[in-house]
């Protein structure tokens, strides 16, 4: 058995890209991807934009698990969860099989909070959207209902992930409800006047939302033969009757397989860096980790991860950093882009840029300044888009 093996846990983008560039680097070393999917290599980003671009799930995987590992010279494991590790001996237990590795890393990912995380009584199918195989469920389902009728969707979360949903499903002709324990679209990222603004954006494609909420019972109903789903909110107001109920409350990262075997973790897998967990010769990247303290789950991060793990990978043990990392979210209606503040800025507030006479609602610019007036993250709406890459060169890094 080969003792340079590397193994990797998991097939999404922190996973495949690794693999990629590794091979990049290198063509010989054992690569071994374990995954719970059937590893199908996609784009999860394209998940919540799909309808718009007319994609079917059976558009969305760019090569197949087999075709990945012909082309990469790597050895797939699909529907193969990695059950155990013992880092002693440096080895890693499926059901069935044990595997010696080298190096071992954790590309696992996070797993979506389901809606009976915060409702006390869930009677009704709900849906996350976090994998591929989710979204095949949640098109399955709605797009029988849509072949019969316009749909109604109950959208529990108006985050990020919420609000692209919420424009997608819209304009593809869904009439949607958002529901969301905070006051605000996407309150976590943006500044007041711009939540207004991608709001009234959202409600022009017919968008309701009930701010403030929080849900206490959805419950599926049969009456006539038809089926359908009514929510109670906690203070008693009903909410429905939908056709389905799409869930975006947020992820959890798959910590347990780590914790089990001993390494330390925090709110993801504690990594260094160099990427390296607290122990040798494993490692940590993409949705699971914690890297230096921070936990950033988008695709610029990760990206930043694989291109410095595969160096250390190859023998050239190189520490990742974050150059300041736009978001361009989804939301064709009102385009945004934003650039959060680093999580260890303290204090600092938003600047609006009063719109030009000329500005259509939806042209809006915030710019982050700290407590001594650096610049520290900015939210560009609308026609402001296009200043992004010129503020990005006044903005610090974030590692
Ligand atoms: C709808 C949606 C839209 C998004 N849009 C954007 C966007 O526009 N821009 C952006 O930057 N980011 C976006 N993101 C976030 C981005 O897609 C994620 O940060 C990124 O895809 C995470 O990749 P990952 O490889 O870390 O995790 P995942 O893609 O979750 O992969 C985890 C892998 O681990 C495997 N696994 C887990 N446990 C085990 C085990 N025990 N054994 C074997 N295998 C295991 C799983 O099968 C899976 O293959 C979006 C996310 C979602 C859900």
């Amino acid at each position: 058995m080969s003792n340079d093996r590397l193994i990797i846990i998991g097939s999404g983008l922190a996973g495949y890209n690794l693999a990629k560039e590794l091979r990049r680097l290198q063509s010989k070393r054992p690569i071994d991807i374990f995954t719970l999917d059937d590893g199908s290599f996609y784009s999860k980003p394209m998940l919540s934009n799909a309808l718009a671009k007319q994609k079917t799930p059976g558009d969305l995987p760019m090569q197949t698990a087999a075709q990945f590992a012909l082309q990469f010279n790597v050895t797939i494991h699909p529907h193969t969860p990695i059950k155990h590790i013992d880092t002693t001996q440096k080895t890693a237990y499926t059901q069935k099989h044990a595997f010696e590795y080298q190096d071992l890393v954790f590309a696992v990912g996070a797993k979506a909070r389901s809606l009976d995380q915060v409702c006390s009584e869930v009677k009704a199918p709900t849906f996350t959207v976090n994998c591929l195989s989710d979204y095949v469920l949640f098109r399955q389902h709605l797009d029988k209902l849509q072949a019969q009728k316009a749909v109604k969707v109950l959208l529990v979360g108006g985050g990020l992930i919420g609000c692209e949903f919420a424009n997608d499903l819209a304009q593809a002709g869904a009439k949607v409800s958002v529901v969301d324990i905070q006051n605000r679209c996407m309150a976590n990222q943006l500044p007041p006047v711009l939540s207004h603004t991608l709001q009234q954006a959202l409600e022009s494609l017919g968008v309701e939302f009930h701010w403030s909420t929080a849900l206490h019972q959805v419950i599926e109903q049969h009456k006539a033969e038809q089926t359908y789903i009514t929510a109670t909110t906690k203070t008693g107001h009903t909410l429905g009757p939908v056709d389905l109920v799409l869930c975006a409350i947020g992820l959890e990262p798959h910590i347990t397989l780590a914790k089990e075997c001993g390494l330390v973790v925090t709110r993801g897998i504690k990594v260094d860096q160099t990427l390296q967990g607290s122990q040798d010769h494993i490692y940590a990247l993409g949705d699971c980790a914690c890297v230096n303290g921070l936990m950033y789950q988008f695709v610029l991060p990760l990206m930043a991860c694989v291109r410095a793990l595969a160096k250390t990978l190859n023998g050239s043990t190189t520490p990742v950093s974050y150059p300041p990392m736009p978001i361009v979210v989804k939301t064709p209606i009102c385009p945004l882009v934003i650039t959060p503040p680093a999580p260890n800025v303290n204090g600092g507030h938003w600047e609006y840029e009063k719109p030009k006479q000329e500005d259509q609602s939806i042209d809006q610019k915030a710019l982050f300044k700290d407590a001594s007036g650096t610049l520290q993250g900015f939210a560009l709406m609308g026609r402001y888009t296009i200043e992004k890459n010129q503020l990005i060169k006044q903005l610090p890094p974030l590692l």
